[in-house]
């Protein structure tokens, strides 16, 4: 099916809600079992409905199965943000003694969570070149037996060889996790290229209106019970409300990336011949680093890139950020509206920049690009000395 008939029939069911369109917002802690039968079947993990509102209800469910459609898999598992789903599908497949490879490219947070907890857990972490594609067997050891990816990264927007990286973390029995919050479901098939596990922050261009956190991991069936108690095990379940609020932005992600992406493709390539910059990090935009294997692997590009500025005193960054109309100046991306923030890999890179300059973090947003780029180029002109 083509994806936007996709989005605007998945997670309906109409028939059983006396007709109205969409899923109800079914809030949910107790779910009462009609007899101690359905009860005896529930103690013994044999019920096929939700058993209590931490492991789901019906708006959550509706939700699950739109995800899982798109990714084009068995299993879906909504969790309350991607951070969530990030930390519950790692800790699925490691225990103490084990090895993860993860990109150094990695979303921060992540890094975090491999530093501060699973190091104190005992599962050692090795951060690699994102663009080491089929190179990463040299690191792969033994008891490594996961392999997490994140392409393109986040912040400087490294493309990585992931049929290249699954067939070499396959040879030695490790599962690949990849979080493809910036294609979407839309615009990367995970499964197609062999990943094992797709995780996605539904916060972003899911919900696609800056007011819900959540999280989505999806998988074949080989995987899906490890996922499922881990997710559980976590106890992070997304609020119903949220789930209908991203079951609602799915109607329109289609048509709301298309613009997106139109937008930022237009205001990256005014942005790649400006003076003030040095370089564009857009893998969608030609003649950018990674564009091959964005073109290759990838059917679209999302409103999220960066741009490095040439060195300026910090000043003159606070007047071009602080004077800025249409550009919020706040973390996480994906709704209707243009973000900037000025980003900083000291600690989240092991790796830094080869060139020296300020790395800024652009969304773009579903404002008139014209508008977007007189408000940048107002920007540039508070930067003159
Ligand atoms: C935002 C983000 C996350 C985390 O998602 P939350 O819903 O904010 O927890 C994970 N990965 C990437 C690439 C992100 O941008």
């Amino acid at each position: 099916m083509n994806s936007d008939t996709e989005l605007a029939t998945l997670g309906l069911a109409p028939e059983e809600y006396e007709g109205v369109v969409n899923m109800p917002v079914a809030r949910a802690s107790t779910i009462l079992f009609r007899n101690l039968e359905d009860f005896e079947a529930g103690e013994r993990g044999e019920y096929k409905l939700p058993i209590y509102g931490r492991y789901g209800n019906p708006t959550q469910g509706a939700f699950e199965s739109a995800i899982a459609a798109l990714e084009g898999v068995e299993h879906a598992i909504a969790l309350g943000s991607g951070m969530a789903a990030i930390a519950a599908a790692v800790s699925a497949f490691v225990a103490a003694g084990d090895h993860i490879l993860v990109t150094d490219s990695v979303y921060g947070p992540m890094r975090r969570y491999c530093d501060q907890m699973l190091s104190r857990f005992g599962v050692e972490t090795t951060y690699y070149n994102p663009e080491i594609g089929g190179g990463i067997a040299s690191l792969l050891k033994q008891n490594t037996k996961v392999v997490y990816c994140e392409s393109p990264g986040s912040l400087t927007f490294e493309m990585q060889d992931i049929p290249a990286i699954v067939k070499a973390a396959h040879t030695k029995g490790a599962i690949v996790i990849a979080d493809n919050t910036w294609a979407t479901p839309l615009y990367f098939n995970a499964f197609a290229h062999g990943v094992d596990v797709s995780m996605h922050s539904a916060t972003k261009y899911i919900g696609g209106h800056s007011d819900l956190l959540m999280g989505t991991l999806a998988c074949r069936p080989a995987h899906y019970k490890r996922l499922l108690y881990a997710a559980r095990n976590f106890g992070a379940t997304p609020a119903a409300d949220n789930c209908y609020l991203a079951l609602r932005g799915l109607r329109t992600m289609a048509l709301r990336l298309r613009q997106h992406q139109a937008s930022a493709m237009k205001i990256a390539a005014w942005l790649a011949a400006r003076p003030e910059v040095e370089e564009v990090y857009y893998p969608a935009l030609p003649g950018s680093r990674g564009h091959a294997l964005w073109k290759r692997d990838m059917t679209g590009a999302c409103g999220l890139f960066s741009v490095l500025l040439k060195p300026v005193a910090h000043e003159k960054l606070r007047a071009f950020i602080d004077g800025l109309k249409y550009f919020g100046l706040g973390y996480s991306w994906g709704g209707f509206e243009s973000l900037l923030i000025p980003c900083n890999l000291e600690k989240v890179r092991a790796v830094q920049l080869p060139k020296e300059g300020t790395l800024v973090r652009l969304h773009i947003g579903l404002e008139d690009p014209e508008d977007l780029m007189k408000d940048l180029e107002a920007g540039f002109a508070r930067l003159k000395p």
